[in-house]
């Protein structure tokens, strides 16, 4: 006899409603040309589901809520601020904390203090902002990331792991000095949300003490990550989603956070660190950057939200559902046939833009056109990652031509429901129907940073 079908549902239920402005056609054709083809630049009312980001999307709960009236708005010494690193000591295991205002402030300090020119900073593929502030610090960033995650079909069930082997390679070219230290993502953004096991985590932890070179962790999706190690891999079953978030962490040395994604708030991020005099050197630059050390340019309240918000991010129900929702909308876009990255990460659905619109060359921005194609047909708002996002090598001043053209549908955490999901599915269905169809984007604008932000593009 077949199991009969037991479904998961969200565990929570719905007290206030945002109400979202429908679109017609004819205003999205407008709203697409005035934002130049690029979803970063519509305007936010003209946007039905929007799967732009997980981050700062978040739907907070209620105890968030009220955690924000309890804001200590003190310069110095909130009491938001000890609850905060008392969270993070709890449930990630970092000994010190410093706040920063997002992912990208605590980014900015750890390579400034820990990157010299000239440094080698190897990590399990780049993150957009992550690279940026190792670069600027003068640093170049190498990819160690298994050949696995830039194989859009490869079933590898933990893509997101390093290769131990390429980083040898760069330990015997350039000596272990020279490498600033291993940037180790969890839940790996750039490769489709794909997370590393702890088998590899627990390898490179005894590669790289021998070696003398320290782990810094992205821990921005630290709990999706740990929840596939507990259904992929073998011995982590019977533990708890928050027991394999410390393991994970205690295999690193430090930690940048943007809170924004996993920790459940609209703003926030900080730096964890367990070496005291690391400790002492950040809390002296978040001065410059940020603020003092013991706000980071929050406000008191966004401390107490992120403290709360850690700890329902690693509950198990909590992370069932949340990765149920993605599952759910991939499986739907998987029955339609189109090709998107497997296995389906955490965060979101990666559709592989270069096999949707192979007609298209990854000049004319495949990725960047059906992300534009797809807001025309339903109000979906998804976004580029791929050669836009990749930006230029800073040297030759040529595109990064990376192996993977994707259109993000990132689903924010507890915002939308099964029928939004839907609604989504059928939208891509359409697009894909009429693909042959099809034309390329060409750049009108291009920033000098972080181009996908802000470049504009006109259809050729
Ligand atoms: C979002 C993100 C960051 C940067 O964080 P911000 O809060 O946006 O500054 C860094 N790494 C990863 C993996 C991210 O997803």
């Amino acid at each position: 006899m077949k199991t009969p079908k037991r479904s998961w549902a969200e565990p929570y239920k719905i007290k206030m409603v945002e109400l979202v402005h429908m679109t017609s056609r004819e205003e999205r054709e407008k709203a697409l040309v005035k934002a130049g083809y690029n979803t970063f630049l519509l305007h936010s009312k003209d946007v039905y589901i929007d799967l732009l980001t997980d981050s700062g999307t978040s739907a907070m709960s209620d105890r968030q809520w009220a955690g924000m009236m309890t804001g200590d708005e003190a310069y110095a010494g909130s009491e938001n601020f000890y609850h905060l690193e008392a969270a993070i000591r709890k449930y990630y295991g970092y000994k010190h904390v410093v706040p920063t205002h997002q992912g990208r402030g605590a980014e900015n300090i750890i390579s400034k203090i820990m990157i010299k020119p000239g440094d080698i900073i190897p990590g399990n593929m780049y993150f957009t902002t992550t690279r940026l502030h190792q670069e600027l610090a003068g640093g170049t960033f190498a990819d160690i990331i298994i050949d696995e995650a830039h194989d859009s079909l490869s079933e590898h069930p933990f893509k997101g792991n390093a290769d131990i082997g390429k980083l040898d390679k760069l330990v015997k070219e350039h000596g272990a000095k020279k490498i600033a230290y291993v940037s180790l993502a969890t839940s790996v953004n750039m490769a489709g949300g794909q997370p590393v096991s702890m088998q590899n985590l627990r390898e490179l932890r005894a590669y790289t003490l021998k070696h003398k070179i320290k782990i810094i962790h992205d821990m921005t999706r630290v709990a999706e990550n740990a929840y596939f190690i507990k259904v992929r891999e073998k011995g982590y079953q019977n533990k708890s989603v928050q027991e394999i978030v410390k393991e994970i962490c205690s295999l690193t040395d430090g930690a940048t956070m943007s809170a924004k994604k996993d920790a459940l708030v609209n703003i926030g991020g900080f730096l964890a660190l367990n070496d005291k005099r690391l400790y002492d050197e950040a809390s002296n630059l978040v001065v410059v950057y940020e603020g003092l050390h013991t706000y980071g340019g929050l406000a008191g309240r966004d401390m107490e939200a992120m403290a709360i918000g850690i700890s329902e991010s690693v509950q198990d129900d909590h992370i069932r559902a949340r990765i149920g929702q993605v599952e759910y909308l991939g499986h739907q876009l998987l029955a339609m046939g189109v090709p998107i990255v497997i296995p389906i990460g955490g965060h979101g659905i990666f559709i592989d833009a270069k096999r949707f619109l192979p007609h298209l060359k990854q000049t004319q921005f495949p990725a960047q056109t059906l992300a534009a194609e797809l807001y025309l047909d339903s109000g979906v708002r998804t976004m580029e990652r791929g050669i836009v996002s990749a930006g230029r090598n800073k040297e030759t001043g040529e595109h990064y031509f990376p192996e993977l053209e994707l259109v993000r549908l990132t689903i924010p955490r507890r915002v939308y429901t099964q029928a939004h999901m839907d609604v989504v599915a059928e939208s891509v269905n359409e697009v894909f129907l009429r693909r042959k169809k099809i034309k390329g984007l060409k750049m009108t604008f291009e920033p000098q940073y972080l181009r996908f932000f802000q470049a504009k593009f006109m259809p050729l």
